[in-house]
């Protein structure tokens, strides 16, 4: 089991995931590059787009990590 899931080409460490939209982005401008993708909110404020798919995969990572593995609370990375 990773703690990494991939989105938007980016290995995510699941652990600074905050949310994860539940409904595809429109915000209505003409320039918008994200209009259908799901918004995964990072730590400090980051955003990473998802495809459909990758938004299932990730949800189905969160649930499936539980908190625990990997978690910064158990281990400094620094
Ligand atoms: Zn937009």
């Amino acid at each position: 089991m990773s703690i990494l899931c991939i989105v938007d080409d980016k290995h995510v460490p699941l652990y600074r995931i905050m949310w994860v939209s539940a409904l595809p982005h429109y915000c209505g401008s003409p320039e918008c590059q994200h209009e259908g993708d799901y918004e995964v909110r990072l730590e400090q404020g980051e955003v990473v787009w998802a495809t459909q798919q990758e938004r299932d995969r990730v949800i189905e990572a969160l649930e499936a990590w539980q908190g625990g593995l990997g978690s910064p609370e158990d281990e400094d990375p620094w």
